[in-house]
């Protein structure tokens, strides 16, 4: 590892909590006292956490943790940053850790897929009659993806089990691999799938974060990069032969960087490039560049007839 002042912690624990409520207060004000920035998550299921901070807020953050019998065992994936990866602390109370909304809830303490190392999973995926599924984003994927996985037309994590059930006969009597950037998706996810009657299914345990971190497989098979919910918006995964599968929206070139729709009430976050981005007011579409709160327009000062000839230039 190199020697940055800053490091950024990712970590879920699944445990019952008696007091999500208390605990995410009292969270809240320690995470603050200590200077740690970031956004965590408490249900009474567990804990899932992205946070922030200097190396010494960071070691203070995991001892605290490690003192309390609920989280001594918490796994953490740590990168080293030049800076904070977040500009405020959040620590919110949810019902569930990642939003699956299932009719009967899955509890990975109790059902979930086998656990597969980097190596296994790397082995795995190799296989003949093996399927990989991505259990991410449509645009987490579109930055990168294990070679060969299956995308899932979602937008949100609780349309996949629909999506499976419609598309049933691409997995059935297939060993199915899943994925996602740290894991807790997938403990819930290959839980469901083993309800739904799928027998042979496996996680990766600690998700891509850890894979792309592992000294034999060094990330490889894996295409592009990693998308996180930080301000980093991607990390690196592949470091045997990286290659980049991101697509500028508008052009269709070889792209990794993401922006978000201008157009406040659309916010896509769409891949393109920094001319690209200047060119198309950095909006999707005609309807969310002509929108009259769009931020692009705002951001660069540009009058009524400037912007008209931007438009008229994209004809
Ligand atoms: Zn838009």
């Amino acid at each position: 590892m190199e020697n940055k002042e800053y490091r950024v912690l990712l970590y879920y624990h699944y445990v019952t909590i008696e007091n999500p409520e208390e605990l995410t207060q009292q969270h809240l004000e320690f995470c603050k006292s200590i200077g740690l920035k970031g956004r965590i998550l408490i249900a009474h299921e567990g804990i899932n956490g992205t946070v922030s901070g200097t190396v010494e807020q960071t070691n203070q953050y995991m001892e605290h943790m490690k003192a309390d019998p609920r989280f001594k065992d918490m796994v953490y994936k740590i990168d080293e940053a030049d800076e904070h990866a977040f500009k405020k602390m959040h620590v919110r109370h949810r019902p569930e850790l990642v939003t699956l909304r299932l009719e009967e809830d899955v509890n990975p303490l109790e059902l979930t897929g086998k656990y597969y190392s980097p190596k296994e999973f790397y082995e795995a995926m190799q296989q003949e009659d093996t399927v990989v599924i991505d259990a991410r984003n449509e645009y987490e994927y579109d930055l990168g993806h294990f070679k060969n996985a299956i995308k899932p037309e979602i937008q949100s994590f609780k349309e996949l089990p629909q999506w499976i059930r419609e598309n049933r006969e691409k997995f059935e009597n297939k060993k199915i691999l899943t994925y996602c950037t740290g894991g807790v998706r997938c403990e819930k996810f290959s839980g469901w799938l083993r309800k739904e009657g799928f027998e042979d299914v496996a996680q990766l345990h600690g998700g891509i974060v850890t894979y792309g971190k592992d000294p034999e497989v060094q990330g490889e098979l894996w295409d592009g990069q990693c998308y996180v919910f930080d301000e980093r918006i991607s990390v690196p995964v592949n470091r045997v032969n990286p290659v980049v599968v991101g697509k500028d929206y508008f052009t269709g070139e070889p792209c990794e960087r993401y922006v978000n729709c201008a157009n406040p009430e659309c916010n896509k976050q769409i891949l393109c490039s920094e001319e690209n981005e200047h060119k198309y007011l950095r909006s999707c579409s005609d309807e969310c560049r002509e929108h009259p709160r769009n931020r692009y327009i705002a951001e660069h000062g540009l009058t009524e007839e400037e912007v008209k000839e931007r438009l008229g230039a994209l004809v």
